[in-house]
């Protein structure tokens, strides 16, 4: 089992990146390790990258870590193991990307949000990683958190620069997430009712936990999405390439992958101007 390197910062691949041979497709980036399974007190890790970029070390972890032997559900899920690693290796700096359906009528496919903000509708993630390590017998460091600027301004501002310059059609600086349990899309009447009639404008299944984690261990958070269909029952019910997860995806991921590595070449990982690690605190409740 692999040692957990020392590294600042993480990149969790969705349905944008799954086939884009991410990272080591793309030009000026050099693996210094692959295939890395980790132990964690929740079981072992899906493979993570390790890389560099100008400079810039990273983790990669392919579809937010979820296999067909690690699940994206409590307990022991992709999100607590691969949180758990981040932790140890001192992570400062997140970006998190999946495909999303547009509840905003205005949004269309291969539109780019870079959200601000999230409402969490999902049932079965967890919540707290220190609770849950405390839970396995863990003695750890205990937090408790706000969701004000549950993204960071600095790495978003990144993202929409680097996303405006890898051809997408429209990137939009702000947007609210509505985060669904999935693994199925949703009905006409859920789109409209639980996501429309609130003011969110896409939907995903990303998202949660990574926010939650990300706040919980004092590091930025920001995430690349990308409208792949419309929301069920808005404008048109044929999604773009027959299938959201193959043409569409295939003809939109080396372009979400550059625009990562564009984040991650001006990045600084140690710059806390952002204040985003401000809104945590060691817990007196937990
Ligand atoms: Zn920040």
């Amino acid at each position: 089992m692999a040692d957990i390197p020392q590294v600042k910062i993480a990149v969790l691949g969705g349905s944008t990146t799954i086939g884009a041979n991410f990272p080591r497709a793309y030009e000026g980036v050099n693996i210094i390790a692959d295939g890395l399974v980790f132990d964690t007190p929740f079981g072992q890790t899906a493979p993570f990258t390790h890389a560099e970029v100008d400079g810039k070390e990273f983790l990669y972890a392919d579809f937010h870590g979820i296999n067909q032997q690690v699940r994206n559900t409590e307990p022991n899920s992709s999100g607590e193991r691969i949180f758990y690693v981040l932790w140890k290796a001192g992570v400062r700096k997140v970006i998190g990307t999946a495909l999303c359906g547009s509840t905003n009528r205005l949004l269309d496919p291969a539109d780019v949000v870079i959200p601000d903000d999230f409402v969490d509708f999902t049932t079965k993630r967890p919540q707290m990683l220190m609770v849950n390590l405390q839970n396995l017998g863990h003695d750890v460091p205990r937090y408790s958190y706000r969701l004000y600027q549950p993204t960071c301004p600095t790495l978003s501002d990144s993202l929409v620069e680097s996303c405006q310059g890898v051809g997408f059609p429209r990137v939009f600086k702000r947007g609210i997430v509505g985060v669904a349990e999935g693994p199925r899309l949703e009905s006409p009447s859920e789109i409209r009712l639980r996501y429309q009639n609130l003011g969110i404008d896409i939907v995903t299944m990303n998202f949660v936990p990574e926010v939650f984690f990300a706040r919980e261990l004092g590091m930025c958070y920001a995430a690349v999405e990308l409208v792949s269909n419309y929301g069920e029952g808005l404008i048109d019910h044929r999604w773009e390439g027959n299938t959201a997860f193959r043409d569409f995806q295939k003809k939109w991921s080396a372009p979400t992958s550059e625009a990562i590595l564009g984040s991650l070449r001006v990045m600084d990982p140690d710059d806390d101007s952002c204040g985003c690690s401000a809104y945590r605190w060691e817990s007196i409740l937990l």
